[in-house]
Parts: C-alpha cells; sequence; structure tokens
C-alpha cells in the first residue's frame, strides 16, 4: 500500500472526528518514523505522549510479545502475575498506597471523580459532590470529563453535562476558595496543563491549593495523564512538586503504546471504592502490564536524570532559532511548548510535517513538543535542524 491508499481506506469508513494530517505511518524505530512511501520523519510527538521509550524498543517488544504467547487476558474475575508486579512497583516508587488500573485517560479521571464523591458521601452523606477545575484544564472526553474541562468550548452539543463542577483561575487561590464554596468534595488539576497550552502551575500555588484542601478536608486530585510516566523528569510530576495527592490519573506514557490507565490513591483513599463499586473489564489487562513494566524498568534515576538533561538541551536549541513569531519557550523536562505569535501555530506544525518532523499544538497558539523519552542527542538535533528551516522561512 502506499500513503495515499491507507488514507483513502480510512476516510472511506472511519468517522471523521479527527482532523488527520494527510500522512500514514508503516513503522518506527526509536524516535524516527517510516511512512508508507518510505519518507523519515523525526518524532517530537511520541502519539501524544504515549511512545515513552520509543518505536520497537527491544526490551518492551520482548516483554509484550511474550506475554502475547503466554496470557492475553482473563478478566479481574481472576489473579494475573503483570498486573501485581505493575501495581507494587507503582507504589513503591511513588508512595501511593492503592491502585486501580484503566484503559484511557478520562477513564481514569472518571475513577478519580467518583473516588472523590464516594470518599465525601461515605463521611459527609450527600450534598458534598462539587470538584473545582481550573479554567484551561483539559480531563477527558466523556460526558464527564467534558464537564471538568475547564475550556467552554468543550461544553457543547451533548446536553445535559454531569452536574457539579465549578471552574477556577489557575494561579488564584482566591478564586479557587471561591468555587470551593461550601459543597465541594475535591480539585481537580494537570500540574503542567497539556492541552491548554503547555502551563506549569506555581509550586506557590500549588502549596496554597494543599493548604486549603487539608484543612478543609478536600481531596486534591492530580490528573497526570499527560505529565506522569517520566515525561516531566520525575516518574510523576507531583513528586517534584513535593507532595502527596489524594489520587493521581495516569495513562498515555504508562503502556509504552498499549491502551492503558489508572489511578493511586494515598492511604487517606484506602478501600473507598470496595467490592462493587467501580470496576472495568480490560482493567489491568496482562500484555498491556507487561508493557508498562518495561516502561518502568527503562525509566530508573539515571534515564530520568538523562531525561531532564535531553529537556534542557531541547529547550536550549528552541531557544537559540531566531524568529520573530516565536514568544515563550517553555515547559518541564521533555513536556515542551513553544508560543507562537503573528503566525498560525498549526500551519508550522503542518510545514514541520512536510520537512519530516512531527510537532504538535496545545492551547491556541503553541507548538507542543513531546518526543520520546529516549530520544537520542542525534535524532533531536535533526528535528531542531527542520524546526528552525521552518522557523525560518515562515
Ligand atoms: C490526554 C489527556 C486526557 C484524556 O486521555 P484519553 O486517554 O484520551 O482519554 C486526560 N487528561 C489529560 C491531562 C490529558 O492530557
Amino acid at each position: 500500500m502506499t500513503s495515499k491508499n491507507v488514507i483513502d481506506l480510512l476516510d472511506s469508513s472511519v468517522m471523521p472526528t479527527y482532523s488527520r494530517f494527510p500522512v500514514a505511518f508503516e513503522s518506527g524505530k526509536g524516535a524516527t518514523l517510516k511512512d508508507f512511501d518510505g519518507k523519515e520523519y523525526i518524532d517530537f510527538a511520541s502519539g501524544i505522549g504515549v511512545n515513552s521509550i520509543g518505536y520497537a524498543n527491544e526490551t518492551w517488544v520482548n516483554a509484550v510479545s511474550e506475554q502475547a504467547g503466554k496470557l492475553a487476558h482473563v478478566s479481574n474475575l481472576y489473579y494475573t502475575e503483570p498486573c501485581a508486579k505493575l501495581a507494587k512497583e507503582l507504589k513503591d516508587r511513588t508512595g501511593m498506597s492503592q491502585v486501580f488500573f484503566s484503559n484511557s485517560g478520562a477513564e481514569s479521571n472518571e475513577g478519580i471523580i467518583k473516588l472523590a464523591r464516594k470518599y465525601s458521601y461515605d463521611k459527609y452523606g450527600e450534598g458534598r459532590y462539587n470538584i473545582v477545575t481550573l479554567i484551561n484544564s483539559f480531563h477527558g472526553r466523556t460526558v464527564t470529563t467534558l464537564k471538568a474541562t475547564g475550556q467552554e468550548r468543550f461544553h457543547n452539543y451533548f446536553f445535559p453535562f454531569t452536574e457539579g463542577f465549578t471552574y477556577a483561575i489557575a494561579g488564584d487561590i482566591e478564586s479557587v476558595k471561591e468555587a470551593a464554596g461550601n459543597n465541594t468534595c475535591a480539585i481537580i488539576m494537570e500540574l503542567v496543563q497539556g492541552e491548554g497550552g503547555v502551563m506549569p502551575l506555581t509550586p506557590d500555588f500549588v502549596n496554597a491549593v494543599l493548604k486549603f484542601c487539608t484543612d478543609n478536608d478536600i481531596l486534591l486530585l492530580i490528573d497526570e495523564v499527560q505529565t506522569g510516566v517520566g515525561r516531566t523528569g520525575s516518574l510523576f510530576a507531583f513528586q517534584q512538586y513535593e507532595l502527596l495527592p489524594d489520587a493521581v490519573s495516569f495513562a498515555k506514557g504508562i503502556g509504552g503504546g498499549l491502551p492503558l490507565g489508572g489511578f493511586m490513591v494515598n492511604e487517606k483513599c484506602k478501600n473507598v471504592l470496595g467490592p462493587g463499586t467501580h470496576a472495568t473489564t480490560f482493567g489491568g489487562n496482562p500484555i498491556c502490564c507487561a508493557g508498562a513494566l518495561a516502561v518502568l524498568d527503562t525509566l530508573d534515576n539515571d534515564f530520568l536524570k538523562e531525561v531532564v538533561s535531553k529537556g534542557e538541551y531541547l529547550r536550549k536549541g528552541l531557544a537559540a532559532v531566531e524568529s520573530k513569531y516565536i514568544t515563550d519557550v517553555r515547559g518541564l523536562g521533555m513536556m515542551i511548548g513553544i508560543e507562537i505569535n503573528g503566525t498560525s501555530h498549526s500551519e508550522l506544525v503542518k510545514k514541520m510535517l512536510a520537512e519530516g518532523l512531527a510537532c504538535l499544538t496545545a492551547g491556541s497558539n503553541v507548538i507542543r513538543l513531546l518526543p520520546p523519552l529516549t530520544i537520542s542527542y542525534e535524532e533531536i538535533d535533526k528535528g531542531l535542524a527542520i524546526f528552525k528551516k521552518v522557523m525560518e522561512e515562515a
């Protein structure tokens, strides 16, 4: 098949919910992708932060194929080894107390929303159900997580949305207190807002939210679907902010390319979700968990230090690109945002792809980079050269 064959075939049968770039990828190795016509691309996108250890990573491929040949799925009616090992590993490396596995980011956030409401219901009874979320946040595409997303443009068409969400300004603790009123059970936030434009929260604001939560027995829910699994230079971003959340959701990078998500809770929220209160058929799937164990094995402390160094290297390279359109370069670890003013950020991303570099957009004017954490310096340099060329020709 040629790229065009694949594109025509897919467009003839798949719902047009995505505005796809006209490229069909056939394979990848490391942080380099190849399309059906043999053209190569440097990948600064990793399938939206999913391919955390790159394409065709040998350790990962072996772990996944071995598990596929042994046992693919039996459901949570029974015990399986990869799920057990993965949960223990996540606990040991974060200080959290229990884990639930799901299949996507939105589903993981649904889980922590249910957790917060049940925690409050058990302790205070009905009525204390509200959840404060931040403006510009993104928490998913289900009817509930759309409402939890603090962007008006997502609150459309699918009425009625789930009740019980109020919105506060990121960085403004008074706004959080006001949005909380007297019926709030939890506050949910991303430590670096991803889809909203790669906006890190300040430690001062996060500490003020934590204190407000602790003082009022409001749960602090951290959405690490994008920031988790080494992306920001620590296994989870909350570890850099030096706090232990009540619950943390994760997904994207954990499975190394397989659909896996979940959430962890601290000691206070242990056993809030008991038998029959929450479930999902595929949760903790053995193949996905085997892939995730290979990801976590790869992400040891030395590797995470390297993520910080590569992130700094990449940001320095970007800052050196001379362009009147670049008004800011920001981010944490290998989660990077380049703010564009005076021209279309999405047109630039299209040109970069045509030149052989895959990038992402975020917010209304940001080019977002989430390269595989295993990307080599040589691949970074190649990508930077394309980025520079497109910016200089713009
Ligand atoms: C991507 C994302 C989600 C949604 O994840 P899905 O797997 O697409 O459901 C939720 N929260 C954040 C912060 C995300 O980046």
